[in-house]
């Protein structure tokens, strides 16, 4: 098989199908040997496991991932890159080709319910709706080894605190172990993107990180906790979730020993499970 790395067989093969890259669909193809071999040996796969790769572009991960997993379900909803990479995978006996949106994807039937890895170049538009879209169906994924914008890295891995801490970490980091790898630069890609990207990995684990009597509360809490983070968090949840006015809300901060103008990022995933505890909890009925 001829190297899809190369500059040249990505420009021959875009000429010979007509295409470019699509913009839309967030393709920038990878063209750095090194930087996918890393990715690869990241994704810790042998011959019994089931990798899922989505986005398979022109191929370039599919046909390494390919070497390395006993079967490889690519998902890429481009209709025009189908044939391509009917062609870049010819020599590939154990690849399953599947057009369709990953957002849409019911992963678990795709794999007939076996445990499987995700291994992505993720088109950057769907990052956090495609993460979440696999931690919170329920499917049997174990480990996700993606590439992101270095900034969602960053977030993804954040601890309580600072800036980049917010929704996406707590809820990400309730269900994974979260691991920034490495950085990549925009100079490895065709075209090439406005930012760096980085390589993470996120590791299910067996129970999630911390036990919650309601996951839907703790999920609707996470997020209304950062919707407004100019606000303190009695009054962010006030408005983002009616269930308490914003001075039940403060009671119930002051009884985890929190302080009333306490602001989200303040919070651990511990301090949140405690808050949906608490809000599971009715107010007291006034006196008749
Ligand atoms: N894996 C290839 C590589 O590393 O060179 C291509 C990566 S490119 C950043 C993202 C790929 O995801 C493109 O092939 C694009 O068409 C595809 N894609 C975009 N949105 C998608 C979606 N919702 N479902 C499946 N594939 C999608």
């Amino acid at each position: 098989m001829t190297d899809l790395t190369a500059p040249s067989r990505v420009q021959a093969l875009m000429l010979k199908y007509g295409l470019k890259a699509r913009k839309s669909l967030g393709q920038n193809f990878l063209i750095d040997q090194n930087i996918i071999q890393k990715i690869v040996d990241a994704a810790g796969l042998t011959p019994a496991d089931t990798a899922v790769e989505i986005g398979p572009g022109l191929g370039v991960l599919t046909a390494r991932l390919a070497e390395k997993a006993g079967r490889v379900i690519a998902v890429e909803i481009d209709q025009h890159l189908i044939p391509v990479l009917k062609e870049t995978l010819a020599g590939t006996g154990n690849v399953q080709l599947v057009h369709g949106d990953a957002l849409r994807t019911d992963f678990a039937a795709l794999t007939g319910g076996a445990p499987f890895t995700v291994v992505a170049n993720l088109p950057y538009y769907i990052t956090t709706p495609l993460i979440f879209h696999l931690l919170e169906s329920g499917c049997p994924v174990r480990r996700l080894v993606l590439m992101v914008q270095d900034e969602v890295a960053d977030r993804l891995a954040a601890p309580p605190g600072g800036k980049q801490y917010g929704a996406l970490a707590v809820m990400v980091q309730y269900y994974t172990r979260v691991e920034y790898l490495f950085k990549v630069p925009r100079t490895v890609f065709i075209p090439r993107p406005g930012v760096d990207s980085a390589v993470v990995r996120l590791e299910k684990r067996a129970q999630p990180a911390v036990p919650v009597p309601d996951e839907a509360l703790f999920r609707r809490l996470v997020r209304g906790a950062f919707a407004q983070r100019r606000k303190t968090l009695a009054n962010s949840l006030a408005s983002a979730l009616p269930l308490f006015s914003r001075e039940e809300w403060q009671d119930r901060l002051r009884s985890l020993g929190l302080p009333e103008n306490v602001r989200g990022e303040a919070l651990s995933m511990e301090q949140f499970a405690a808050l949906a505890a608490a809000a599971a909890v009715p107010p007291p009925t006034p006196a008749p």
